[in-house]
């Protein structure tokens, strides 16, 4: 092992530590006279500023090359890789450039691009003072816990410097959300939150998309002749597949034709980590549901029985759709491109739901 193999491929600190996982991602390779699917050798890198995270051995060499790094921010990934290994959430496999993998078969990973993931840095003064108290929050295992900080880790203040970790720490001291105090010759201390800081980060979470919230199922409910199947397709394909993946499912029953039906399809939509939409029968709701995710930036997995793909609107043929004959097709294929493109979920698996 060379000295390029050591250290954080983000921050390149010398104390990370890393393992390597053999054959741990499967790779593409798209010559000009064949198309086949190698497998490549990744790190699992545990640093003390960017936390946990895999790349692979392309990715590392990649990531620490000088002309390479200048086209990416080293502060701002290093601090949202942080945030990934704090939240109870898989962590990231974070892929650089182009797309040059196949589908995911590990189930503990979530793999991410850099672009993709940079694009989650907190824009304002404010937003980044509220993602250092959810950090902190999630540090705590219980109320009243004191939590060392050291304001020269600056990843975990969403910061770019010592003086800017100290400005976003002071400000949660003076706003009441914690309780501590800073010493001027950075000896890193204790903080505690306060009931006001707890009460914060219940406001910050509560009501948004979040991987611990149920899946939105989009899909027809079938007519008469119908119905059986796709109850089947929810019970049999969708709700164990989801369940495996470590997510909760749910679909909105519109059997109760209800006033309030839609606000409450708007709400499962706005809180869902992601939806599956089920294009089997066209309904127009389906496609209503689908183009309000999307529109939210929540991420939609398109499925439909392999006979209805043909009548599909034009604007999502071109989708890429998990088909399927039969709901056993379809738990088996959704289950991977859950756990592929979007990654493992926080609840235990599922294994008997069927
Ligand atoms: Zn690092």
């Amino acid at each position: 092992m060379g000295s390029d193999d050591l250290g954080c491929p983000v921050c390149l600190r010398s104390d990370a530590t890393r393992r390597t996982i053999e054959s741990a991602v499967p790779m593409k390779y798209n010559g000009s006279f064949e198309n086949r699917t190698n497998l490549d050798s990744a790190y699992y890198i545990a640093c003390p500023a960017c936390g946990e995270f895999v790349v692979t051995h392309m990715d590392d060499v990649n990531l620490k090359s000088p002309p390479e790094r200048s086209r990416w921010n080293a502060v701002h990934l290093s601090a949202l890789l942080r945030e990934q290994s704090i939240r109870p959430l898989p962590k990231f496999w974070l892929r650089d450039g182009m797309d040059p993998y196949g589908p995911l078969e590990r189930t503990d990973l979530a793999p991410i691009s850099l672009d993709e993931l940079l694009t989650r840095w907190p824009r304002t003064v404010p937003e980044r003072i509220d993602r250092t108290l959810c950090n902190l929050a999630r540090l705590s295992p219980t109320g009243g816990h004191h939590i060392l900080l050291d304001t020269r880790d600056t990843a975990l203040t969403f910061a770019g410097t010592e003086k800017e970790a100290r400005y976003h720490v002071t400000a949660l001291l003076r706003y009441g959300l914690l309780d501590g105090k800073i010493y001027a010759d950075l000896t890193p201390s204790h903080f505690a939150l306060t009931p006001e800081g707890w009460a914060r980060f219940e406001e910050l979470t509560r009501g948004r998309s979040a991987a611990e919230n149920p899946v939105f199922v989009a899909m027809w409910f079938g007519d008469k002749d119908e119905k059986t199947l796709m109850d089947g397709v929810f019970h049999k394909g969708i709700v164990p597949a989801v369940g495996r993946a470590g997510y909760l499912a749910t679909r909105v029953d519109f059997e109760e034709h209800n006033d309030w039906i839609m606000d409450r399809v708007l709400g499962g939509i706005r809180l869902a980590p992601f939806v599956i939409a089920d294009f089997t029968g066209h309904r127009n709701g389906v496609y209503f549901e689908a183009a309000f995710a999307r529109g939210l930036g929540t991420p939609v997995i398109h499925t439909c029985r392999k006979e209805d793909l043909s009548k599909a609107h034009f604007d999502t043929l071109q989708l890429n759709h998990v088909l399927w004959d039969t709901p056993e097709e379809l738990e088996m294929k959704l289950y991977h491109r859950i756990v592929g493109t979007i990654g493992r979920g926080p609840h235990p698996p599922q294994r008997d739901s069927k």
